[in-house]
Protein backbone atom coordinates (compact mmCIF):
# COMPACT_ATOMS: atom_id res chain seq x y z
CA UNK A 1 0.00 0.00 0.00
CA UNK A 2 1.90 3.34 -1.13
CA UNK A 3 1.94 5.81 1.99
CA UNK A 4 2.06 9.44 2.60
CA UNK A 5 5.49 9.73 2.66
CA UNK A 6 6.12 8.06 -0.26
CA UNK A 7 3.65 10.90 -1.81
CA UNK A 8 5.91 13.25 0.02
CA UNK A 9 8.77 12.58 -0.75
CA UNK A 10 7.54 12.08 -4.67
CA UNK A 11 10.14 14.46 -6.81
CA UNK A 12 7.82 15.01 -10.01
CA UNK A 13 10.46 15.23 -13.36
CA UNK A 14 9.61 18.82 -15.01
CA UNK A 15 7.97 17.48 -17.79
CA UNK A 16 6.27 14.32 -15.60
CA UNK A 17 2.14 15.89 -15.71
CA UNK A 18 2.71 17.04 -19.79
CA UNK A 19 -0.41 16.45 -21.81
CA UNK A 20 -2.73 16.47 -18.76
CA UNK A 21 -6.02 17.80 -18.30
CA UNK A 22 -6.39 18.80 -14.57
CA UNK A 23 -9.16 21.10 -13.25
CA UNK A 24 -8.51 22.52 -9.80
CA UNK A 25 -11.62 24.16 -7.56
CA UNK A 26 -10.16 27.23 -5.60
CA UNK A 27 -7.35 27.81 -7.65
CA UNK A 28 -7.19 31.08 -6.88
CA UNK A 29 -5.40 31.42 -3.82
CA UNK A 30 -4.12 29.53 -0.95
CA UNK A 31 -3.50 25.79 -1.20
CA UNK A 32 -5.38 25.08 -4.90
CA UNK A 33 -3.29 28.39 -6.03
CA UNK A 34 0.01 26.70 -5.09
CA UNK A 35 -0.94 23.10 -6.35
CA UNK A 36 -2.45 24.94 -10.28
CA UNK A 37 1.35 26.98 -10.27
CA UNK A 38 3.38 23.13 -9.48
CA UNK A 39 0.99 21.05 -11.97
CA UNK A 40 1.62 23.79 -14.37
CA UNK A 41 5.43 24.18 -13.90
CA UNK A 42 5.20 20.03 -14.74
CA UNK A 43 3.34 20.25 -18.07
CA UNK A 44 -0.06 20.30 -16.99
CA UNK A 45 -2.89 22.09 -18.28
CA UNK A 46 -4.62 23.14 -15.25
CA UNK A 47 -8.01 24.65 -15.76
CA UNK A 48 -8.49 26.97 -12.80
CA UNK A 49 -11.85 27.09 -11.13
CA UNK A 50 -12.78 28.97 -8.24
CA UNK A 51 -15.36 32.01 -6.96
CA UNK A 52 -13.13 35.01 -7.28
CA UNK A 53 -12.35 35.54 -11.24
CA UNK A 54 -9.81 38.05 -10.69
CA UNK A 55 -7.99 35.85 -8.64
CA UNK A 56 -8.25 33.06 -11.06
CA UNK A 57 -7.29 35.74 -13.31
CA UNK A 58 -4.09 36.19 -11.05
CA UNK A 59 -3.07 32.33 -11.31
CA UNK A 60 -3.60 32.25 -14.77
CA UNK A 61 -1.16 34.75 -15.27
CA UNK A 62 1.71 33.43 -13.12
CA UNK A 63 1.43 30.22 -14.89
CA UNK A 64 1.82 31.67 -18.41
CA UNK A 65 4.94 34.41 -16.79
CA UNK A 66 6.59 31.04 -15.76
CA UNK A 67 5.94 29.18 -19.11
CA UNK A 68 3.73 26.70 -18.48
CA UNK A 69 0.76 25.74 -20.60
CA UNK A 70 -2.50 27.87 -21.53
CA UNK A 71 -4.39 27.31 -18.66
CA UNK A 72 -8.45 27.55 -19.02
CA UNK A 73 -10.27 29.88 -16.35
CA UNK A 74 -13.78 28.15 -15.17
CA UNK A 75 -15.22 30.49 -13.14
CA UNK A 76 -17.86 28.40 -10.88
CA UNK A 77 -19.57 29.60 -7.38
CA UNK A 78 -20.30 26.37 -5.45
CA UNK A 79 -22.55 27.68 -3.04
CA UNK A 80 -24.58 29.31 -5.84
CA UNK A 81 -24.47 27.10 -8.71
CA UNK A 82 -27.19 25.04 -10.39
CA UNK A 83 -27.42 22.50 -12.59
CA UNK A 84 -27.18 24.47 -15.57
CA UNK A 85 -23.91 25.96 -14.80
CA UNK A 86 -22.32 22.34 -13.99
CA UNK A 87 -23.71 21.22 -17.48
CA UNK A 88 -21.92 24.38 -18.85
CA UNK A 89 -18.72 23.58 -17.14
CA UNK A 90 -18.42 19.92 -18.31
CA UNK A 91 -19.77 20.85 -21.64
CA UNK A 92 -17.28 24.05 -21.98
CA UNK A 93 -14.41 21.55 -20.85
CA UNK A 94 -15.75 18.56 -23.16
CA UNK A 95 -15.11 21.42 -26.17
CA UNK A 96 -12.04 22.88 -25.26
CA UNK A 97 -10.14 19.43 -24.19
CA UNK A 98 -12.19 16.10 -24.94
CA UNK A 99 -11.53 14.92 -21.62
CA UNK A 100 -10.52 15.10 -17.92
CA UNK A 101 -7.20 13.48 -16.48
CA UNK A 102 -7.63 14.89 -12.97
CA UNK A 103 -9.87 16.70 -10.83
CA UNK A 104 -8.85 18.08 -7.47
CA UNK A 105 -11.97 19.19 -5.18
CA UNK A 106 -10.08 22.00 -3.13
CA UNK A 107 -12.56 24.60 -2.65
CA UNK A 108 -14.05 24.70 0.91
CA UNK A 109 -15.44 27.08 3.39
CA UNK A 110 -15.03 26.60 7.32
CA UNK A 111 -17.89 28.13 8.34
CA UNK A 112 -18.23 28.73 12.11
CA UNK A 113 -16.57 27.33 15.70
CA UNK A 114 -19.12 27.03 17.47
CA UNK A 115 -20.63 24.20 20.07
CA UNK A 116 -23.09 22.58 18.24
CA UNK A 117 -25.64 23.63 20.82
CA UNK A 118 -25.25 27.05 19.16
CA UNK A 119 -24.39 26.28 15.48
CA UNK A 120 -26.11 28.47 12.84
CA UNK A 121 -28.57 26.21 10.79
CA UNK A 122 -27.99 28.07 7.78
CA UNK A 123 -24.00 28.19 7.75
CA UNK A 124 -24.49 24.48 8.72
CA UNK A 125 -25.87 23.86 5.30
CA UNK A 126 -23.67 26.40 3.45
CA UNK A 127 -20.99 24.54 4.44
CA UNK A 128 -21.77 20.90 3.76
CA UNK A 129 -23.32 22.22 0.48
CA UNK A 130 -20.28 23.69 -0.66
CA UNK A 131 -17.77 21.19 0.62
CA UNK A 132 -19.53 18.24 0.15
CA UNK A 133 -22.65 18.43 -2.32
CA UNK A 134 -21.08 20.71 -4.56
CA UNK A 135 -17.93 18.16 -5.10
CA UNK A 136 -20.45 15.79 -5.02
CA UNK A 137 -22.14 17.61 -8.48
CA UNK A 138 -19.48 18.43 -10.29
CA UNK A 139 -17.94 15.16 -10.11
CA UNK A 140 -20.93 13.78 -11.49
CA UNK A 141 -20.81 16.00 -14.65
CA UNK A 142 -17.34 15.11 -14.61
CA UNK A 143 -17.24 11.57 -15.05
CA UNK A 144 -18.18 10.89 -18.56
CA UNK A 145 -15.03 13.54 -19.31
CA UNK A 146 -12.83 11.70 -16.90
CA UNK A 147 -14.14 8.35 -18.29
CA UNK A 148 -12.66 9.82 -21.73
CA UNK A 149 -9.16 9.66 -20.16
CA UNK A 150 -6.77 6.33 -20.29
CA UNK A 151 -5.39 7.59 -16.49
CA UNK A 152 -7.76 9.69 -14.43
CA UNK A 153 -7.20 11.10 -10.66
CA UNK A 154 -9.68 12.19 -8.75
CA UNK A 155 -8.55 14.16 -5.37
CA UNK A 156 -10.65 14.62 -2.66
CA UNK A 157 -9.45 17.38 -0.03
CA UNK A 158 -10.01 16.25 3.78
CA UNK A 159 -8.76 17.85 6.85
CA UNK A 160 -7.14 16.04 10.18
CA UNK A 161 -11.11 17.21 11.85
CA UNK A 162 -12.79 14.87 8.96
CA UNK A 163 -10.75 11.62 10.63
CA UNK A 164 -11.48 12.71 14.03
CA UNK A 165 -14.10 14.91 15.31
CA UNK A 166 -13.11 17.99 17.85
CA UNK A 167 -15.23 20.06 19.70
CA UNK A 168 -16.49 23.23 17.79
CA UNK A 169 -15.44 22.19 14.13
CA UNK A 170 -19.29 21.93 13.97
CA UNK A 171 -19.92 21.66 9.95
CA UNK A 172 -16.41 21.96 8.74
CA UNK A 173 -15.44 18.66 10.26
CA UNK A 174 -18.83 16.73 9.49
CA UNK A 175 -18.27 17.81 5.87
CA UNK A 176 -15.03 16.64 5.46
CA UNK A 177 -16.38 13.37 7.35
CA UNK A 178 -18.80 13.00 4.42
CA UNK A 179 -15.78 13.92 1.41
CA UNK A 180 -14.05 10.85 2.58
CA UNK A 181 -16.71 8.98 2.31
CA UNK A 182 -17.91 10.44 -0.99
CA UNK A 183 -13.87 9.81 -2.02
CA UNK A 184 -14.76 6.18 -0.76
CA UNK A 185 -17.82 5.20 -2.18
CA UNK A 186 -16.50 6.31 -5.71
CA UNK A 187 -13.01 4.58 -5.55
CA UNK A 188 -15.25 1.66 -4.91
CA UNK A 189 -17.35 2.35 -8.13
CA UNK A 190 -14.60 2.73 -10.12
CA UNK A 191 -12.66 0.13 -8.91
CA UNK A 192 -11.04 -1.81 -12.02
CA UNK A 193 -11.55 0.80 -14.13
CA UNK A 194 -9.03 4.17 -15.27
CA UNK A 195 -10.02 6.43 -12.53
CA UNK A 196 -8.44 6.56 -9.22
CA UNK A 197 -10.15 8.15 -6.22
CA UNK A 198 -8.05 9.15 -3.08
CA UNK A 199 -8.05 12.14 -0.22
CA UNK A 200 -5.62 13.91 0.84
CA UNK A 201 -5.40 15.99 4.00
CA UNK A 202 -3.04 19.23 3.55
CA UNK A 203 -2.47 19.59 7.22
CA UNK A 204 -1.96 23.44 9.04
CA UNK A 205 -1.23 25.35 6.34
CA UNK A 206 -1.07 29.22 5.85
CA UNK A 207 -3.93 30.44 4.29
CA UNK A 208 -6.91 32.85 4.64
CA UNK A 209 -8.89 29.91 5.66
CA UNK A 210 -6.27 28.89 8.74
CA UNK A 211 -6.56 32.35 9.29
CA UNK A 212 -9.90 32.79 10.26
CA UNK A 213 -10.08 29.81 12.64
CA UNK A 214 -6.96 30.85 14.25
CA UNK A 215 -6.41 34.33 13.72
CA UNK A 216 -3.82 34.44 17.18
CA UNK A 217 -1.80 31.67 16.33
CA UNK A 218 2.37 32.55 15.01
CA UNK A 219 1.98 32.12 11.22
CA UNK A 220 5.35 31.80 10.79
CA UNK A 221 5.26 28.25 12.30
CA UNK A 222 2.92 27.08 9.22
CA UNK A 223 3.68 25.44 6.05
CA UNK A 224 3.71 27.04 2.91
CA UNK A 225 1.38 26.19 0.84
CA UNK A 226 3.75 25.51 -2.07
CA UNK A 227 5.71 23.22 0.02
CA UNK A 228 3.27 21.32 0.36
CA UNK A 229 2.79 20.27 -3.16
CA UNK A 230 4.82 16.83 -3.81
CA UNK A 231 1.87 14.27 -2.86
CA UNK A 232 -0.51 16.50 -5.09
CA UNK A 233 2.01 15.89 -7.98
CA UNK A 234 1.95 12.32 -7.18
CA UNK A 235 -1.78 11.50 -6.67
CA UNK A 236 -2.39 13.67 -9.66
CA UNK A 237 0.01 12.15 -12.00
CA UNK A 238 1.11 9.05 -13.27
CA UNK A 239 2.89 7.92 -10.11
CA UNK A 240 0.07 7.01 -8.61
CA UNK A 241 -1.42 4.74 -11.36
CA UNK A 242 -3.87 1.80 -9.73
CA UNK A 243 -3.49 3.66 -6.46
CA UNK A 244 -7.18 4.19 -5.46
CA UNK A 245 -9.33 4.46 -2.05
CA UNK A 246 -6.48 5.61 0.19
CA UNK A 247 -6.12 8.75 2.50
CA UNK A 248 -2.95 10.82 1.97
CA UNK A 249 -1.44 12.73 4.50
CA UNK A 250 1.05 16.32 3.41
CA UNK A 251 2.44 16.51 6.55
P1 LIG B 1 -8.48 29.28 1.30
O1 LIG B 1 -9.55 29.92 2.10
O2 LIG B 1 -7.17 29.96 1.12
O3 LIG B 1 -9.02 28.90 -0.13
C1 LIG B 1 -10.29 28.32 -0.29
C2 LIG B 1 -10.62 28.31 -1.77
O4 LIG B 1 -11.96 27.83 -1.92
C3 LIG B 1 -10.55 29.70 -2.39
O5 LIG B 1 -9.89 29.63 -3.62
C4 LIG B 1 -11.99 30.07 -2.56
O6 LIG B 1 -12.25 30.89 -3.69
C5 LIG B 1 -12.64 28.71 -2.79
N1 LIG B 1 -14.06 28.80 -2.49
C6 LIG B 1 -14.64 29.11 -1.31
N2 LIG B 1 -15.97 29.17 -1.46
C7 LIG B 1 -16.22 28.90 -2.76
C8 LIG B 1 -17.41 28.83 -3.53
N3 LIG B 1 -18.60 29.10 -3.01
N4 LIG B 1 -17.32 28.53 -4.84
C9 LIG B 1 -16.10 28.28 -5.40
N5 LIG B 1 -14.95 28.33 -4.72
C10 LIG B 1 -15.00 28.65 -3.41
O7 LIG B 1 -8.28 27.85 1.98
P2 LIG B 1 -7.14 26.76 1.91
O8 LIG B 1 -6.28 26.95 0.73
O9 LIG B 1 -6.55 26.68 3.25
O10 LIG B 1 -8.04 25.46 1.74
C11 LIG B 1 -8.00 24.59 0.63
C12 LIG B 1 -8.56 23.25 1.06
O11 LIG B 1 -7.72 22.66 2.04
C13 LIG B 1 -9.95 23.35 1.70
O12 LIG B 1 -10.74 22.28 1.24
C14 LIG B 1 -9.66 23.22 3.18
O13 LIG B 1 -10.76 22.69 3.87
C15 LIG B 1 -8.48 22.27 3.16
N6 LIG B 1 -7.65 22.30 4.36
C16 LIG B 1 -6.92 23.43 4.69
C17 LIG B 1 -6.12 23.42 5.81
C18 LIG B 1 -5.30 24.64 6.20
O14 LIG B 1 -4.67 24.62 7.27
N7 LIG B 1 -5.25 25.69 5.40
C19 LIG B 1 -6.02 22.25 6.69
C20 LIG B 1 -6.82 21.12 6.25
C21 LIG B 1 -7.59 21.17 5.14
P3 LIG B 1 -12.13 32.51 -3.62
O15 LIG B 1 -11.74 32.86 -2.22
O16 LIG B 1 -11.11 32.84 -4.63
O17 LIG B 1 -13.44 33.06 -3.99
Amino acid sequence: MPTSSVARSHRAASDELHDRVILVTGAGNGIGRAVSLALASHGATVILSGRTVRRLEKTHDDILAAGGPQPGIAPLNLEKALADDYDRTAQAIATTYGRLDGLLHNAGILGQLSPIDHYDVPTWCRVMHVNVTAAFALTQVCLPLLRKSQDASVVFTSSGVGRQGRALWGAYAVSKFAVEGLSEVLADETRGSAIRVNSINPGATRTAMRLEAYPAEDRSRLADPATLVAPYLYLLGPASRGVSGERFDCQ
